[in-house]
């Protein structure tokens, strides 16, 4: 089956690039929301404000948003900036409120986008709109479900979609909140090449000191925009404090962004390049990952031989070792030479956390 997102045409291509959206990560009061709005307005960097009102939460008795009386601060703040506004929707009650009040764009969060179901109560509410809508990648990662949705809504008659990559949700140890896995916004750029991606660094990365280098990331790789969230006293708000930034550091972060010129429909090498660039750091970030859960392993056998008075180096094993893995690395083609050293110094570093592990709580005598 052909897709109907093949048809889809870039949109934002004519606009401003980056196409650059913020506003905090919620509404919270008509304060808060007003000078978020002005301060964002003034940085002259901004081309649509966005204001959390129903906020999907993991966990409950997180803030769930301020609801329906949010409506009005953003209209407020509409007409006080001049700047389109939008929201998160995620059902069908969700859209008729905002369309009821001219909102100008919308967008599905990661917690609806998993959901077809949701995804179809929201498309058959927007049937008949001509509004841009922003759909956010599923939680995991799932790229077909990412697909899913977006054709939903174009097949409802929504044709200026787009994307927004957001990362992954990830059980185990990242400096991301979300893992970025580049691969997959890349992969949906190959298979619809004519389909805006926006990312969201502040989402990926959940703290302030990686959303100027995943922007940058993204900017390097082509995306057609970024949605940043801002907040007058980040440390305040009331959700995703961590991430949130004020006008003026945003006003910076953007400053600084460098944007290369490419051909978004093309492929070209430069953008291959950082592809390839980015499937080698992740393959990096996977393997240091994996040498440090090896040295947990090699720490709990330290215990082990310490409570049963074992030494160390235990040669059979080591010759073992080196016996196995050089036969795999030679299945594979890499050098011997190479998986010698390799071995030597994964050896080393193992037997170093061992003898920590050995004298720990040792008293001196
Ligand atoms: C948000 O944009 O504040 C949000 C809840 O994002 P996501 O759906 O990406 O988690
Ligand atoms: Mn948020």
């Amino acid at each position: 089956m052909d897709s109907p997102l093949l048809q889809v045409d870039n949109w934002l291509k004519t606009g401003p690039r980056p196409f650059l959206i913020s506003g905090p990560c919620s509404v919270e009061t008509r304060s808060q929301f007003l000078t978020a709005a002005q301060e964002l307005a003034n940085t002259g960097q901004v081309h649509a404000l966005r204001g959390g009102i129903w906020k999907p939460r993991t966990r409950p008795n997180a803030f769930e948003g301020i609801g329906g009386q949010g409506i009005e601060w953003m209209l407020e703040a509409k007409a006080m900036t001049g700047l389109p506004i939008m929201t998160e929707v995620a059902t069908a009650d969700h859209v008729e409120l905002c369309l009821q009040h001219g909102f100008d764009m919308l967008w599905i969060g990661a917690r609806t986008t998993v959901n077809p179901f949701s995804v179809q109560e929201v498309a058959e509410a927007l049937k008949g709109v001509d509004i841009p809508v922003f759909v956010k990648n599923p939680v995991n990662a799932d790229l077909s479900l990412w697909i899913g949705a977006l054709e939903r809504m174009y097949a409802a008659g929504i044709k200026k979609v787009a994307a927004i990559h957001r990362g992954f949700s990830y059980y185990g140890k990242s400096i991301y909140r979300n893992k970025p896995m580049w691969e997959i916004p890349i992969a949906l750029r190959s298979n619809f090449a004519n389909l805006p991606i926006l990312c969201d660094p502040s989402h990926i990365s959940g703290r302030r000191d990686l959303l100027a280098p995943v922007a940058q990331r993204a900017m390097d790789l082509g995306f057609d925009g970024l949605m940043i969230e801002s907040h007058p006293t980040p440390d305040q708000a009331w959700s995703d404090a961590a991430q949130q930034i004020t006008a003026s550091t945003y006003h910076d972060l953007i400053l600084n962004l460098v944007i290369r010129q490419y051909d978004l429909s093309d492929l070209n090498a430069s953008n291959a390049l950082a592809a390839l660039r980015s499937q080698i750091d992740k393959i990096d970030e996977e393997i240091i990952g994996l040498i440090g859960d090896r040295m947990k392993l090699a720490e709990e056998i330290g215990v082990y031989k310490k409570e049963h008075n074992m030494v160390i180096f235990q040669l059979d094993r080591w010759q073992e070792i080196v016996s196995t893995r050089s036969q795999l690395a030679d299945r594979i083609g890499l050098s011997a030479e190479f998986i010698d050293k390799y071995l030597e110094q994964l050896h080393k570093e193992s037997i170093r956390a061992q003898t920590k592990v050995m004298n720990q709580n040792d008293s001196i005598i």
